[in-house]
């Protein structure tokens, strides 16, 4: 089984739609294998994105995810990576498909509610970022 990391954002939260959120994740099947409420210190957040770090956004999205609490959540189905990315729709809300999550509930580029992993490799790394190996419980 595959796995993958979302994330409800500090806007997903300030927003109230946690329960939306998770109620769309157990109607699209995912296992919540691990799901806990925290907040991003700004150097969680800056190792998260790392891959941005040259990006011009990057202090924008660095103060963003550290602005209040998010939810992680580790996700388990047979196509994780692929099917929440198809769930969560485009990285801007504008450009995404009706029925997504972040057409629904985000605001803009940078405020779009949700995170996904975006490979199998990735979602692995960035779930042992929030989640010890004991803390991932299989529904059976
Ligand atoms: N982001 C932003 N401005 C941009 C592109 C991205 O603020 O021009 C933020 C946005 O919150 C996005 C995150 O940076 O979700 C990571 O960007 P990525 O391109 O990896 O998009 P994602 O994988 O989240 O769809
Ligand atoms: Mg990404």
């Amino acid at each position: 089984m595959e796995r993958t990391l979302c994330i409800i954002k500090p806007d997903g939260v300030r927003n109230k739609v946690i329960g939306k959120i998770v109620s769309r994740i157990e109607d699209e099947q995912f296992t919540i294998l691990g799901m806990k409420r925290i907040r991003l210190t700004e150097a969680m957040a800056q190792d998260f994105y790392s891959i941005h770090s040259e990006r011009p956004f990057f202090g924008e999205l660095v103060d963003y995810m550290t602005s209040g609490p998010v939810v992680v959540i580790a996700l388990e189905h047979e196509s994780a990576v692929n099917h929440w990315r198809t769930v969560i729709g485009a990285t801007n809300p504008q450009d995404a498909d009706e029925g997504t999550i972040r057409k629904l509930y985000g605001k803009d580029i940078s405020e779009n509610v949700v995170h996904g992993s975006d490979s199998v490799e990735n979602g692995r790394l960035e779930i042992s970022k929030f989640f010890t190996e004991t803390e991932l419980i299989a529904q059976r």
